[in-house]
Protein backbone atom coordinates (compact mmCIF):
# COMPACT_ATOMS: atom_id res chain seq x y z
CA UNK A 1 0.00 0.00 0.00
CA UNK A 2 2.78 2.41 -0.63
CA UNK A 3 3.93 5.07 -3.40
CA UNK A 4 7.22 6.30 -5.04
CA UNK A 5 6.47 9.91 -5.26
CA UNK A 6 9.84 10.58 -6.73
CA UNK A 7 10.97 9.38 -10.15
CA UNK A 8 12.48 10.82 -13.74
CA UNK A 9 11.46 9.60 -16.93
CA UNK A 10 12.78 10.09 -20.64
CA UNK A 11 10.86 13.47 -20.20
CA UNK A 12 14.03 14.56 -18.72
CA UNK A 13 17.04 11.96 -17.55
CA UNK A 14 15.36 9.26 -16.87
CA UNK A 15 15.43 6.57 -19.58
CA UNK A 16 11.93 4.96 -19.32
CA UNK A 17 9.28 6.27 -21.12
CA UNK A 18 6.35 7.52 -18.45
CA UNK A 19 4.24 4.86 -20.28
CA UNK A 20 6.97 1.76 -19.52
CA UNK A 21 7.62 3.42 -15.81
CA UNK A 22 4.28 3.50 -14.69
CA UNK A 23 4.05 -0.24 -16.17
CA UNK A 24 7.06 -1.20 -13.83
CA UNK A 25 4.81 0.73 -10.83
CA UNK A 26 2.16 -1.69 -10.57
CA UNK A 27 4.62 -4.88 -12.05
CA UNK A 28 6.41 -3.73 -8.50
CA UNK A 29 3.21 -3.62 -6.49
CA UNK A 30 3.07 0.06 -5.85
CA UNK A 31 0.00 1.77 -5.57
CA UNK A 32 1.04 5.59 -7.07
CA UNK A 33 3.95 7.04 -8.35
CA UNK A 34 4.97 10.48 -8.49
CA UNK A 35 6.21 11.47 -11.97
CA UNK A 36 8.84 14.19 -10.99
CA UNK A 37 10.96 15.48 -14.11
CA UNK A 38 13.60 17.80 -14.34
CA UNK A 39 12.00 21.26 -15.43
CA UNK A 40 9.28 19.42 -17.32
CA UNK A 41 5.91 18.36 -17.04
CA UNK A 42 6.30 16.84 -20.56
CA UNK A 43 5.74 13.21 -19.51
CA UNK A 44 2.44 13.95 -17.27
CA UNK A 45 -0.12 13.26 -19.89
CA UNK A 46 1.48 9.70 -21.32
CA UNK A 47 1.90 8.39 -17.39
CA UNK A 48 -1.78 9.45 -16.17
CA UNK A 49 -3.05 7.34 -19.27
CA UNK A 50 -0.59 5.24 -18.34
CA UNK A 51 -2.00 5.01 -14.67
CA UNK A 52 -5.50 4.17 -15.95
CA UNK A 53 -4.22 1.20 -18.08
CA UNK A 54 -2.31 -0.09 -15.85
CA UNK A 55 -4.07 0.60 -12.66
CA UNK A 56 -1.90 3.06 -10.67
CA UNK A 57 -2.44 6.40 -9.53
CA UNK A 58 0.11 8.77 -10.88
CA UNK A 59 0.61 11.77 -9.11
CA UNK A 60 2.34 14.82 -11.38
CA UNK A 61 4.86 16.84 -10.41
CA UNK A 62 7.65 18.87 -11.50
CA UNK A 63 11.09 19.31 -10.05
CA UNK A 64 12.68 22.60 -9.87
CA UNK A 65 16.51 22.81 -9.68
CA UNK A 66 17.69 26.54 -7.77
CA UNK A 67 20.61 27.40 -6.01
CA UNK A 68 20.92 29.24 -2.61
CA UNK A 69 24.07 30.41 -1.30
CA UNK A 70 25.84 28.57 -4.23
CA UNK A 71 23.83 25.10 -3.34
CA UNK A 72 22.14 23.03 -5.44
CA UNK A 73 18.41 23.35 -3.41
CA UNK A 74 15.49 21.18 -5.28
CA UNK A 75 12.00 21.49 -4.91
CA UNK A 76 9.46 19.35 -5.85
CA UNK A 77 6.09 20.71 -7.28
CA UNK A 78 2.81 18.26 -6.82
CA UNK A 79 -0.18 18.50 -8.78
CA UNK A 80 0.54 22.05 -10.40
CA UNK A 81 -2.02 23.10 -13.55
CA UNK A 82 -0.37 22.14 -16.50
CA UNK A 83 -1.75 25.42 -18.00
CA UNK A 84 -0.57 27.67 -15.80
CA UNK A 85 1.57 30.10 -17.92
CA UNK A 86 3.52 31.51 -15.60
CA UNK A 87 5.02 28.19 -14.70
CA UNK A 88 4.97 26.75 -18.11
CA UNK A 89 6.82 29.79 -19.84
CA UNK A 90 9.04 29.04 -17.13
CA UNK A 91 9.70 25.59 -17.69
CA UNK A 92 10.55 26.53 -21.63
CA UNK A 93 13.01 29.09 -20.64
CA UNK A 94 14.67 26.81 -18.23
CA UNK A 95 14.96 23.76 -21.16
CA UNK A 96 15.93 26.13 -23.29
CA UNK A 97 18.92 27.55 -20.82
CA UNK A 98 19.85 23.69 -20.11
CA UNK A 99 20.59 23.74 -24.21
CA UNK A 100 23.03 26.37 -24.12
CA UNK A 101 24.55 24.89 -21.22
CA UNK A 102 24.74 21.80 -22.83
CA UNK A 103 26.36 23.30 -25.69
CA UNK A 104 28.51 24.88 -23.70
CA UNK A 105 29.58 21.62 -21.58
CA UNK A 106 30.09 19.80 -25.24
CA UNK A 107 32.40 22.73 -26.60
CA UNK A 108 34.61 22.85 -23.05
CA UNK A 109 34.70 18.90 -23.54
CA UNK A 110 35.92 19.63 -27.00
CA UNK A 111 38.97 21.92 -26.08
CA UNK A 112 40.16 19.32 -23.59
CA UNK A 113 40.52 17.13 -26.29
CA UNK A 114 37.75 14.72 -26.34
CA UNK A 115 35.56 13.84 -29.35
CA UNK A 116 32.25 14.19 -28.25
CA UNK A 117 29.59 15.30 -30.66
CA UNK A 118 26.99 17.62 -29.77
CA UNK A 119 24.37 15.74 -32.30
CA UNK A 120 25.15 12.83 -30.07
CA UNK A 121 23.69 14.30 -27.34
CA UNK A 122 21.14 15.69 -28.61
CA UNK A 123 20.24 12.35 -30.28
CA UNK A 124 20.64 10.57 -26.60
CA UNK A 125 18.37 13.62 -24.78
CA UNK A 126 15.76 13.05 -27.64
CA UNK A 127 12.38 15.19 -26.24
CA UNK A 128 13.85 14.96 -22.52
CA UNK A 129 15.25 18.38 -20.60
CA UNK A 130 18.68 17.92 -21.47
CA UNK A 131 20.58 17.41 -18.23
CA UNK A 132 24.33 16.22 -17.59
CA UNK A 133 23.67 12.41 -17.47
CA UNK A 134 22.52 12.50 -21.24
CA UNK A 135 26.16 13.78 -21.68
CA UNK A 136 27.72 11.75 -19.63
CA UNK A 137 26.29 8.62 -21.76
CA UNK A 138 28.10 10.32 -25.12
CA UNK A 139 31.21 10.27 -22.94
CA UNK A 140 30.72 6.56 -21.68
CA UNK A 141 29.97 5.36 -25.05
CA UNK A 142 33.24 7.10 -26.50
CA UNK A 143 34.83 5.04 -23.86
CA UNK A 144 36.37 8.00 -21.98
CA UNK A 145 34.61 7.49 -19.00
CA UNK A 146 33.38 3.74 -17.69
CA UNK A 147 30.32 5.00 -15.81
CA UNK A 148 28.37 7.74 -15.62
CA UNK A 149 29.10 8.28 -11.76
CA UNK A 150 33.41 8.56 -13.48
CA UNK A 151 32.22 11.22 -15.95
CA UNK A 152 31.11 13.37 -13.21
CA UNK A 153 33.90 13.14 -11.06
CA UNK A 154 36.24 13.24 -13.76
CA UNK A 155 34.22 15.65 -16.04
CA UNK A 156 31.17 17.12 -15.79
CA UNK A 157 30.46 17.57 -12.15
CA UNK A 158 30.66 20.68 -10.04
CA UNK A 159 34.46 21.47 -9.63
CA UNK A 160 35.56 19.34 -12.63
CA UNK A 161 37.36 20.87 -15.60
CA UNK A 162 34.22 20.73 -17.95
CA UNK A 163 31.71 21.96 -15.33
CA UNK A 164 29.25 24.53 -16.28
CA UNK A 165 26.70 26.03 -14.18
CA UNK A 166 23.40 26.16 -15.21
CA UNK A 167 20.72 28.85 -14.97
CA UNK A 168 18.86 28.52 -11.84
CA UNK A 169 15.98 29.99 -9.95
CA UNK A 170 16.09 31.18 -5.92
CA UNK A 171 14.17 28.05 -4.18
CA UNK A 172 11.52 31.38 -3.11
CA UNK A 173 11.08 31.65 -7.00
CA UNK A 174 10.17 27.91 -7.18
CA UNK A 175 7.84 27.51 -4.52
CA UNK A 176 5.79 30.74 -6.11
CA UNK A 177 5.87 29.43 -9.61
CA UNK A 178 4.26 25.94 -8.18
CA UNK A 179 2.13 27.48 -5.79
CA UNK A 180 0.58 30.41 -8.45
CA UNK A 181 0.41 27.00 -10.75
CA UNK A 182 -1.64 26.04 -7.76
CA UNK A 183 0.72 23.05 -6.88
CA UNK A 184 2.05 22.08 -3.78
CA UNK A 185 5.64 22.92 -3.79
CA UNK A 186 7.76 20.16 -1.76
CA UNK A 187 11.57 20.78 -0.92
CA UNK A 188 13.39 17.38 -2.41
CA UNK A 189 16.00 15.78 -0.55
CA UNK A 190 16.98 18.38 2.23
CA UNK A 191 19.82 16.00 3.19
CA UNK A 192 21.54 16.89 0.44
CA UNK A 193 21.40 20.38 0.53
CA UNK A 194 22.32 20.76 4.11
CA UNK A 195 20.52 24.25 4.58
CA UNK A 196 18.25 23.28 7.41
CA UNK A 197 18.45 26.71 9.10
CA UNK A 198 16.95 28.39 5.80
CA UNK A 199 13.93 25.56 6.06
CA UNK A 200 11.59 27.94 8.22
CA UNK A 201 12.25 30.97 5.40
CA UNK A 202 11.39 28.80 2.83
CA UNK A 203 7.94 27.82 4.67
CA UNK A 204 6.98 31.39 5.17
CA UNK A 205 7.87 31.62 1.46
CA UNK A 206 4.81 28.91 1.50
CA UNK A 207 6.66 25.60 1.25
CA UNK A 208 4.15 22.75 2.39
CA UNK A 209 6.07 19.74 2.34
CA UNK A 210 9.19 17.75 2.87
CA UNK A 211 10.64 14.80 1.42
CA UNK A 212 11.76 12.86 4.45
CA UNK A 213 12.32 9.51 2.73
CA UNK A 214 15.08 9.47 0.05
CA UNK A 215 17.59 6.74 -1.39
CA UNK A 216 20.41 9.23 -0.37
CA UNK A 217 19.06 9.64 3.28
CA UNK A 218 20.65 7.69 6.16
CA UNK A 219 18.19 6.58 9.06
CA UNK A 220 19.15 9.27 11.02
CA UNK A 221 18.45 12.24 8.63
CA UNK A 222 14.77 10.78 8.15
CA UNK A 223 14.32 11.00 11.28
CA UNK A 224 15.61 14.19 11.41
CA UNK A 225 13.23 15.49 8.65
CA UNK A 226 10.19 13.68 10.20
CA UNK A 227 10.65 16.05 13.56
CA UNK A 228 11.33 18.59 11.58
CA UNK A 229 8.16 18.21 9.25
CA UNK A 230 6.18 17.24 12.29
CA UNK A 231 7.34 20.77 14.39
CA UNK A 232 7.02 23.17 11.30
CA UNK A 233 3.33 21.48 10.21
CA UNK A 234 4.70 20.11 6.54
CA UNK A 235 3.27 17.15 4.58
CA UNK A 236 5.88 14.23 4.77
CA UNK A 237 6.75 12.64 0.63
CA UNK A 238 9.59 10.09 0.01
CA UNK A 239 10.19 8.36 -2.99
CA UNK A 240 13.25 6.82 -4.65
CA UNK A 241 14.89 9.42 -7.75
CA UNK A 242 14.24 6.40 -9.89
CA UNK A 243 16.25 7.66 -13.47
CA UNK A 244 15.48 3.92 -14.97
CA UNK A 245 17.74 1.21 -16.27
CA UNK A 246 21.45 3.00 -16.64
CA UNK A 247 21.33 5.98 -14.72
CA UNK A 248 21.99 5.55 -11.33
CA UNK A 249 22.21 1.88 -11.39
CA UNK A 250 21.92 1.37 -7.74
CA UNK A 251 18.46 2.63 -7.44
CA UNK A 252 15.69 0.64 -8.27
CA UNK A 253 11.75 2.10 -8.43
CA UNK A 254 10.17 1.77 -5.15
CA UNK A 255 13.53 1.64 -3.50
CA UNK A 256 11.99 4.50 -0.91
CA UNK A 257 8.41 4.36 -0.56
CA UNK A 258 5.85 6.12 1.37
CA UNK A 259 2.69 4.97 2.60
CA UNK A 260 -0.43 6.39 0.27
CA UNK A 261 -1.71 8.19 3.48
CA UNK A 262 0.67 10.71 2.66
CA UNK A 263 -1.09 10.90 -0.84
CA UNK A 264 -3.87 11.16 0.46
CA UNK A 265 -3.15 14.36 2.46
CA UNK A 266 -1.06 15.55 -0.51
CA UNK A 267 -4.72 15.66 -2.27
CA UNK A 268 -6.13 16.70 0.23
CA UNK A 269 -3.85 20.09 0.20
CA UNK A 270 -4.74 20.43 -3.49
CA UNK A 271 -8.27 20.27 -2.78
CA UNK A 272 -7.81 23.04 -0.28
CA UNK A 273 -5.93 25.06 -2.58
CA UNK A 274 -8.52 24.87 -5.50
CA UNK A 275 -11.29 26.22 -3.34
CA UNK A 276 -8.72 28.62 -1.84
CA UNK A 277 -8.72 30.48 -5.80
P1 LIG B 1 21.82 18.58 -14.42
O1 LIG B 1 20.33 18.57 -14.19
O2 LIG B 1 22.18 18.69 -15.85
O3 LIG B 1 22.54 19.60 -13.58
O4 LIG B 1 22.36 17.15 -13.95
C1 LIG B 1 22.02 16.69 -12.67
C2 LIG B 1 21.51 15.26 -12.76
O5 LIG B 1 22.63 14.41 -12.97
C3 LIG B 1 20.86 14.76 -11.50
O6 LIG B 1 19.47 14.96 -11.55
C4 LIG B 1 21.15 13.29 -11.51
O7 LIG B 1 20.22 12.65 -12.33
C5 LIG B 1 22.49 13.20 -12.20
N1 LIG B 1 23.68 13.13 -11.35
C6 LIG B 1 24.19 14.11 -10.56
N2 LIG B 1 25.33 13.71 -9.98
C7 LIG B 1 25.56 12.44 -10.41
C8 LIG B 1 26.59 11.47 -10.17
N3 LIG B 1 27.62 11.73 -9.37
N4 LIG B 1 26.49 10.27 -10.78
C9 LIG B 1 25.46 10.01 -11.61
N5 LIG B 1 24.46 10.87 -11.87
C10 LIG B 1 24.51 12.08 -11.29
FE1 LIG C 1 18.23 13.70 -12.61
FE1 LIG D 1 16.86 16.23 -7.08
ZN1 LIG E 1 15.03 13.89 -8.78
Amino acid sequence: MDADLHTHTTASDGTLTPDKQVQLARDIGLMAIGITDHDSLNGITEALAAGERYGVEVVPGVELSTDCQGREVHILGYYPEREAPELTGMLDKLREARRSRGKLIVDKLVSLGLQIELERVWEIAGAGAIGRPHIAQALEEKGYVRSIKEAFERYIGSGAPAYVPRFKLSPEDAITLVTRARGIPVLAHPGLVDLDALIPDWVKAGLKGIEVFHTDHNQAQETRYARLAENLGLLVTGGSDYHGPGRKTTVGLGDRRVPMDNVTRLKQVKQELNCRY
